[in-house]
């Protein structure tokens, strides 16, 4: 592929390809902190310093720089070109009923991280949770009881960083189940790498499906939209109570105010993804040991509870899911492997358009992501000439809007 990777995490950050994980922050120690741009996302600050240790480790973990399928990591699953590395497929729901009411799709990803703590194998779950202290953040907790785990239910389509409290799994007793984006996930692969003593205290890894995430600015503006002042808001929920569930805000009086799921995410959502979001070609956790998503493969009833969709990546993730369906925490069923795509259709042609994305990007000089053993090339070259087209002359264009070529992030 045509174009530089950054050479650092200043510049990472500066050519706008950062996901916001927080891996450099967790690896690089104090010489990083996350702190959320409004407009932007989570990002790794002072991004003005550049010194050693805003390269080498903290570089090589960056899952924005880079992701790569290594062969002896695939653990002998087979690499199914877009969808990655796939074992098995199943349909699941949390058997606890709050939490598959609550839950995004099926509180299949709590439920697992639920289980994981009850049946002895772990200790705790890294998670994503509502900031208690500003509830139109987020914050990365490792919680440690049935009831703390299960209180972190629900989808925040808003930045979070998991992976810069990683230090909570490394210093903890016992084994950790990990939860985050695809993104986030790819980063801990990356990290237990080459940090033996997190790789020792790191349980399975579940990834949510993830086509972007939306800035803090999105939240607010969705906020506003149903009439409630920011500095009112108690609490924001992005899905869930219902499938796929309404977002909705509540005020100090109490008062609940919603939009509909498709309101708010295909609206102001999707329109304010980062940057990076626009070139992944990685929107199912293809570096987990399992994966969860929503099975839109068909019609969903208006009070139909919720299901998720299951991908097993590893046997580690397979001995995990079949744990907590025989233990009674998951009710499912495996189903053929066609209903991945059929409850993705549009997948093979993003990754394709992001393969166009990313050659744009390299010929206009700006500094691009690696991708190793992600297919995209046959994917663009499967694209009407239409979506060729607009991969390249679209990208340009919003390259240009977007303001690309200048630091997405200026130093404090
Ligand atoms: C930004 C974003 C984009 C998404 N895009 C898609 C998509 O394209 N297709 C699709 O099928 N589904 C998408 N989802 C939904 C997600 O895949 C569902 O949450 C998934 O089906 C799991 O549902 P569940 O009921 O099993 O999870 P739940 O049981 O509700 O658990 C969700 C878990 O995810 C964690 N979590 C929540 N938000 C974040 C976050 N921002 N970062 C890291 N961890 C988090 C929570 O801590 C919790 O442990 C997206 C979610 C987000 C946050």
């Amino acid at each position: 592929m045509i174009g530089q990777l950054p050479r650092s995490i200043p510049e990472v950050v500066a050519s706008h390809l950062c996901t916001g994980c927080g891996a450099c922050a967790y690896v690089a120690g104090d010489a990083l902190t996350m702190h959320d741009v409004r407009t932007v996302g989570r990002r790794p600050l002072p991004i003005a310093a550049v010194n050693g240790s805003l390269t080498g480790d903290a570089l090589a973990v960056c899952p924005g720089r880079q992701l790569e399928h290594r062969p002896e990591a695939l653990d002998g699953a087979p690499l199914r070109g877009e969808w990655g590395p796939v074992l098995a497929l199943y349909e699941c729901w949390s058997t606890d009923p709050d939490v598959r009411h609550r839950g995004s799709s099926g509180g299949v990803a709590t439920a697992l991280a639920a289980h994981a703590v009850t049946s002895g194998r772990a200790t705790g779950a890294l998670q994503v949770q509502a900031d208690p202290d500003d509830p139109l953040r987020n914050v990365t907790v490792r919680n440690t009881t049935y009831e703390s785990i299960t209180a972190a239910t629900g989808s925040r389509y808003a930045p979070a960083s998991p992976c810069e409290r990683l230090d909570l799994v490394e210093q903890a007793e016992g084994r950790t189940l990990f939860v985050g984006k695809p993104c986030d996930v790819a980063a801990v692969r990356n990290v237990a790498a080459i940090r033996p003593a997190l790789a020792e205290r790191l349980d399975v890894t579940v990834a949510i499906f993830c086509a972007g995430t939306p800035s803090t600015a999105a939240t607010e503006d969705l906020v506003r939209s149903l009439g409630t002042d920011i500095e009112d808001v108690v609490s924001v929920d992005y899905r869930g109570e219902g499938w796929p569930g309404n977002f909705r805000v509540q005020s100090g009086s109490g008062e609940v105010r919603s939009m509909t799921y498709a309101e708010a995410w295909n609206g102001t959502l999707t329109k304010n993804r980062q940057w990076r979001c626009l070139i992944c070609p990685d929107h199912t956790g293809e570096f987990a040991d399992l994966s969860v998503g929503d099975p839109w493969y068909r019609e969903i009833g208006p009070d139909e509870p919720g299901r998720s969709l299951v991908v097993v990546r590893t046997e580690a993730g397979r001995a995990a899911l079949l744990a907590a369906l025989s233990d009674g925490a998951l009710d499912g069923d495996l189903i053929p492997l066609e209903r991945l795509e059929q409850s993705q259709p549009s997948l093979a042609a993003t990754r394709g358009a992001v393969w166009g994305r990313v050659l744009t990007m390299g010929l206009m000089g700006l500094r691009v992501p690696r991708y190793r053993n992600v297919p995209a090339l046959r994917l663009w070259l499967r694209l009407p000439l239409r979506g060729k087209v607009t991969s390249i002359a679209g990208t340009y264009r919003r390259a240009r809007l977007r303001g690309l070529n200048r630091p997405e992030v200026s130093a404090p």
